[in-house]
């Protein structure tokens, strides 16, 4: 769990870091974050918590539908946090924090508000979050491009299909692969990302075959909403000046021509900082409708 005090200018004040507790029930883990809350200087100055959580939340509600990696089902938890914090809260899916961070002041900030921007945050595995006519899609069920059928014949995957695109995309995946292939892959930094530096021949097939399960979500975000920006983001993204020209090629050929036309891509210029920045567009949209 990392946590930042956050302000409109200069941006991140502090930040500081807990692990999340054994068995994290809601209560378990508001108490760790009442600890982090003191350890940042107390709640007195601050205008409102926000929270970016993995899995369905919805937003409007409060609630959190589902976390697997907490084991949480239907969980109220801005009220609850609210009322254990004192501050008043929000929350948010961790992945659209990111992308709202992203757009606000990040690679989307010279986008027009009729212009679309989707963020694919690839990190242990693969989501994205959209922006369309000014406004995050914040359907909570919306953005699991990690879990469109890429082949059927491939392998299980987390969600229980087989063959998802998240098999093969993300820090997961690719360290799966090199050891299926007796490559070495303990740190993925320097073992995974740092063999494409050095250019061998058998990681750069694997790399390869990350960059076509890639071109195939993205070919379906292309081809159904067309975005004006497609952000690539996530510490597996950092290193895409190095496949970049084989991901374009897998792209060309999932798509017909001119369909790639117009679409930019780039990488996040906030890196671990757009979430916490999409914390305060949050907060700075709901100063304002009040
Ligand atoms: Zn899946």
């Amino acid at each position: 769990m990392r946590m930042a005090l956050i302000a409109r200018d200069p941006g991140v004040v502090r930040e500081v870091w807990a692990k999340t507790p054994p068995c994290p029930t809601p209560e378990r883990v508001l108490d760790r974050l009442a600890a982090m809350i003191t350890e940042l200087g107390g709640a007195e100055p601050a205008a409102g918590l926000v929270l970016g959580i993995p899995g369905l939340v919805d937003a409007d509600t409060g609630v959190v539908r589902i976390n697997a990696n907490l084991g949480w089902r239907n969980v109220a938890l801005a009220d609850a946090a609210r009322d254990r914090l004192g501050l008043s809260t929000m929350i948010q899916n961790d992945v659209r924090l990111h992308t709202l961070g992203e757009w606000r002041f990040g690679a989307g900030r010279e986008l027009t508000p009729r212009q679309t921007m989707a963020d694919v945050v690839i990190g242990t595995g693969i989501a994205m979050g959209l922006v369309r006519g000014g406004q995050l899609w914040d359907t909570p069920e919306s953005g699991e491009i990690g879990h469109i059928t890429w082949n059927r014949d491939g392998i299980r995957c987390g969600c229980g299909k087989t063959g998802c695109v998240e098999t093969m995309v993300g820090a997961k995946a690719l360290t799966r692969l090199f050891r299926e292939q007796g490559l070495p892959a303990d740190d993925f930094a320097r073992d995974v990302v740092g063999t494409l530096q050095a250019g061998q021949p058998e990681s750069l097939a694997l790399w390869n075959q990350f960059c076509r399960a890639l071109a195939f979500g993205l070919s379906v975000v292309i081809l159904v909403l067309h975005p004006d920006l497609i952000v690539l983001s996530g510490g597996v993204a950092q290193s895409l000046s190095w496949w970049k020209p084989m991901l374009m090629k897998a792209l060309e050929d999932e798509l017909f021509l001119g369909s790639l036309s117009q679409v930019r891509l780039a990488t996040s210029t906030l890196a671990d900082r757009a979430p916490y920045l999409g914390g305060m567009s949050l907060l700075l949209d709901a100063a304002l409708s009040r």
